[in-house]
């Protein structure tokens, strides 16, 4: 799986990405991500990215031309899908997380500023929202879809089972609870059930406590 990332700000990613499991996966070939300065696709000298809205918004948006000739210079590997991030957008969850997964390239598009020019929308595949709150650029966003998706490709995680049991592996669950040594940690006890070694009794613990996500 390849991600494309086009960014104003590129270092951005360096840090998070080259650590655990987005490391170990890059490491052994699973997932590749690049993340590309929207500014090699300018061709003025000031390398202008932004500029100010028609109609006389304060403000500055990404430029639309950058971004599609970043689109048109890019790879294209045969399963493709280009996002463009927006707080507007269809709001991000697991099942699309899971149809990504499937893909062999994400192009992500991360906006700034006040956004960007509207007729970006006209060469994506989806526009994303993470959540109903605004951040000021799709750089965290970007990273978010990155590893939503990344540890759900094939080999990514060591335990596969994680996968089958966590929270929204089924649309609307929620993983029972889990605890680690001490037994009592200030008054508070580990249910005695999970110590009994009694498997079934165990399983039929956590199956009570799975539950269905109360609507918000
Ligand atoms: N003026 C825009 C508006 O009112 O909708 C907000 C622009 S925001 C400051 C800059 C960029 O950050 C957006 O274009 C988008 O790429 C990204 N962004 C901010 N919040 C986001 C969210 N919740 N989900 C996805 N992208 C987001």
């Amino acid at each position: 799986m390849r991600f494309d990332i086009l960014t104003i700000f590129p270092r951005i990613f360096d840090s998070y990405i080259n650590e655990s499991i987005m490391k170990r996966a890059q490491d052994s070939g699973i997932i590749e991500i690049y993340s590309h300065d929207l500014r090699a696709w300018t061709t003025d000298k000031h390398h202008s990215v932004d500029d100010t809205p028609y109609g006389g918004n304060p403000g500055m948006i990404l430029k639309v031309e950058p971004i599609v000739r970043a689109l048109r210079a890019l790879p294209v590997l045969h399963k493709k899908k280009i996002i463009l991030f927006d707080p507007a957008g269809a709001q991000f969850r697991q099942a699309r997380a899971r149809k990504y997964a499937k893909l062999d390239q994400l192009v992500l598009i991360c906006g700034r500023y006040e956004g960007f020019d509207e007729r970006v929308k006209e060469y994506v595949d989806d526009v994303i929202s993470i959540g109903p709150y605004v951040l000021s650029g799709g750089e965290l966003p970007a990273l978010i879809v990155v590893e939503a998706v990344g540890r759900l490709c094939e080999g990514v995680l060591g335990n596969i089972e994680s996968l089958a049991e966590e929270t929204y592996s089924t649309e609307g669950f929620v993983e029972y609870p889990q605890y680690t040594r001490p037994e009592i940690f200030e008054g508070h006890a580990v249910p005695k059930v999970l110590m009994s070694g009694n498997h079934k009794a165990i399983t039929a613990w956590q199956k009570t406590k799975t539950r269905k996500q109360s609507p918000r």
